[in-house]
């Protein structure tokens, strides 16, 4: 069964009403029900009491004195109030029956041993019966006492109290169902208001937010929930927005170098010595836009999967030797001294192929920024587990700190000096020690230089 919100809470509340208001009239019912029978009853005690007055035995046998009250109305008419009155010896025999019995009997046990009330049917009148056993002086049993009052007004009392308690029963349930469901969709038309808007929203108004509620409960804590989401959203939506604009951009210039000098080159011919010359500047411009592409197609990689390191004991210095060795011409061309005090057992545990990649980007960055014949110092510090790249470059403008890993971002005066560079590198290795737990910081003064730190977890 699917029922809208609205209808469920109606519900909901309105079983428990029922349920409340079923126990309520049950109790109503119940009470009415034990006082009507119960004061029959006191009836059938004063008039057994009366009887029993009269009584007297010899031995087994009941004598009975007859009385004037035993002539009363009540006694001899079936219509008007009559109680009936029997009396029957041990044998069964009837001793005595009320006037009004006619050719009735009343129904009795003649096992009873005990003071008994039960309902009965007699001439097709309800009645209620007490039924007494009559004992001689020795206390045995010598007859029966059956007494009879009509309990048909009891009885109309109850069935018209019953009708009335299940028609009001109807009535109240059938209202408040009415009143329940006006009373929720009082209730949730916030819900419907923020559906409405949240559903207005897309990625052309995507800064829009939802209103939010006057009071202060779980719909307004609801509203202000998927506000969060949605200024997360936008945030990411306009990384997204500026990666690609980014990514173009960067894109652009080596792509304008290479149309440029193919242009140039078109224009007339030239001599084999000018050919190779602009060729050579097309494949730097060619190599600029290949490792733009290695690049972003690296960051694609982290970005859409788990990535799931491996952790490995890796000696620090196989990974800096591995990088002297592949990065040797490129130290010489910029006569780098690198200075390394990092111990033959300086180890960590990381996975080794991505720490080479995040190793290789600081170490490439510290040459790429160093001042031509300076230093780059690698040192490794046990006790807090951190290794240090520190460079004599150009240093990083401390308001440009925040923005260092983020995807494209080059300084300023990288921006405008003649390094190449695309901003892409930092980002990287930053995703790559993100997951591996590894801590990357850095700090820098102007013009004197860098210091990148690697902390790793123990
Ligand atoms: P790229 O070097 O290709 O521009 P990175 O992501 O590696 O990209 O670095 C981002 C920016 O951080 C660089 O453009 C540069 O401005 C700055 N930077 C990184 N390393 C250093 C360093 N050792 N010294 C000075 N600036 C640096």
């Amino acid at each position: 069964m699917k029922l809208s919100f609205k209808k469920r809470i109606a519900t909901y509340n309105l079983l428990a009403v029922a349920a409340l208001m079923a126990i309520a009239f049950a109790a109503i019912y119940a009470v009415v029900y034990y006082t009507s029978y119960k004061h029959l009853d006191d009836d059938i005690i004063t008039e057994k009491t009366e009887v029993f007055s009269n009584l007297d035995w010899d031995d087994n046998a009941i004598i009975m004195r007859k009385m004037p009250e035993w002539e009363e109305a009540e006694h001899k008419q079936i219509e008007v109030n009559p109680t009936f009155i029997q009396i029957v010896n041990l044998k069964g025999q009837a001793l005595f029956k009320s006037a009004n019995l006619q050719g009735n009997h009343l129904l009795f046990n003649p096992q009873n041993k005990t003071t008994a009330f039960y309902n009965a049917i007699i001439n097709n009148q309800r009645i209620r019966q007490g039924q007494f056993p009559v004992f001689n002086d020795k206390g045995k049993i010598i007859g029966q006492l059956t007494i009879g009052v009509s309990q048909q007004e009891s009885y109309n009392v109850l069935h018209n109290l019953l009708i009335v308690l299940l028609a009001t029963y109807i009535f109240i349930i059938s209202i408040l169902y009415f009143i329940m469901i006006f009373v929720a969709s009082k209730a949730i038309a916030p819900v419907d208001q923020l559906i409405q808007s949240a559903s207005r929203i897309n990625d052309a108004n995507i800064n829009s937010r939802l209103p939010l509620p006057e009071n202060e409960d779980e719909i307004r804590q609801l509203a202000e929930t998927i506000n969060d989401l949605l200024n997360r959203l936008e945030s990411s939506f306009y990384q997204q927005k500026q990666f690609t604009s980014d990514a173009s951009h960067e894109m652009q210039t080596p792509l304008a170098g290479i149309k440029g000098i193919i242009e140039v080159l078109l224009r007339k011919p030239r001599t084999a010595e000018r050919y190779e010359e602009k060729l050579r500047e097309v494949l730097v411009q060619t190599n600029r836009l290949s490792q733009l592409h290695d690049q972003l197609l690296q960051l694609a990689r982290l970005e859409s999967t788990v990535m799931i390191a491996k952790k490995d004991k890796v000696h620090l210095t196989e990974i800096i030797k591995k990088y002297l060795n592949t990065h040797e011409t490129l130290i010489k061309k910029q006569a780098i001294q690198i200075q390394s005090s990092v111990p033959l057992e300086a180890q960590v545990w990381a996975d080794s192929i991505l720490l080479e990649m995040i190793a290789d980007n600081l170490i490439s960055n510290a040459i790429k920024y160093n001042k031509m014949g300076g230093n780059i110092f690698i040192d490794w510090n046990p006790a807090n587990r951190t290794l240090s790249i520190t460079d004599e470059g150009i240093g990083i403008d401390s308001d440009q700190l925040l923005s260092l890993f983020n995807r494209f971002f080059r300084a300023d005066d990288s921006r405008s000096s003649q390094i190449p560079g695309n901003g892409l590198g930092l980002s990287i290795a930053k995703r790559l020690c993100d997951v591996q737990s590894i801590g990357l910081s850095v700090r820098s003064t102007k013009n004197i230089g860098s210091t990148f730190l690697l902390q790793f977890p123990s």
